[in-house]
């Protein structure tokens, strides 16, 4: 059995989460019961970013390399097929002699994502049953969409 707990670095360390599943996880905490631990935890960022430029003299940047997408979203996949596959239309057309379609791709990229960003935060509004918990509160607040991390290459 893999247990995956998504959370925020903040919590996880004030709380002391990555030691013993918090209080309030019962149904997990059931499921676990008696389990002997394999290892000890993995930790691994899971956060949205984009790279702010996905093309460059010479090379192009699709999935998780142009874009990492919310996990619970469970689009990693798909977009990273569907981005290789505009991808590759791009440097077929950049060959062909089309000087605007690394541009096109690079504009495509921007948007999707910021649709994603703004269905993002709706799916989060959504979810009205813990608005007492720090990792809720956290997503309805304004900066959190903001936080989302550019690299710039
Ligand atoms: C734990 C976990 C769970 C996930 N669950 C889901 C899910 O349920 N649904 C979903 O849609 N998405 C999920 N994702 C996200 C999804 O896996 C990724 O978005 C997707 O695999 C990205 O595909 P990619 O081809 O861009 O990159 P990758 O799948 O990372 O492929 C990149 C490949 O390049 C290779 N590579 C790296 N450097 C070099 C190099 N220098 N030379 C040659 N090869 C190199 C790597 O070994 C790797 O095989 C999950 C991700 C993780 C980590």
């Amino acid at each position: 059995m893999i247990s995956v707990w998504f959370t925020d670095p903040e919590i996880a360390r004030n709380h002391g989460a990555l030691d013993s599943l918090p209080a309030g996880l019962t149904e997990s905490s059931a499921r676990l019961r008696g389990a002997t631990a394999k290892s000890g935890p993995i930790v691994a960022s899971a956060r949205t970013w984009r790279r702010k430029r996905v093309t460059g003299p010479g090379w192009i940047a699709s999935g998780d390399a142009a874009a990492a997408w919310d996990p619970l979203s469970g689009a990693g996949i798909i977009r990273a097929l569907s981005s290789g596959i505009e991808a590759a239309q791009a440097v077929l057309s950049h060959l062909d002699g089309d000087p605007s379609a690394f541009e096109r791709y690079q504009q495509i990229c921007g948007q999707r994502f910021e649709r994603y960003l703004a269905d993002r935060a709706a799916y989060y509004r959504a979810e009205v049953r813990w608005p007492d918990l720090a990792f809720w509160r956290y997503r309805r607040d304004s900066t959190w969409t903001a936080s989302t991390q550019m690299r710039s290459s």
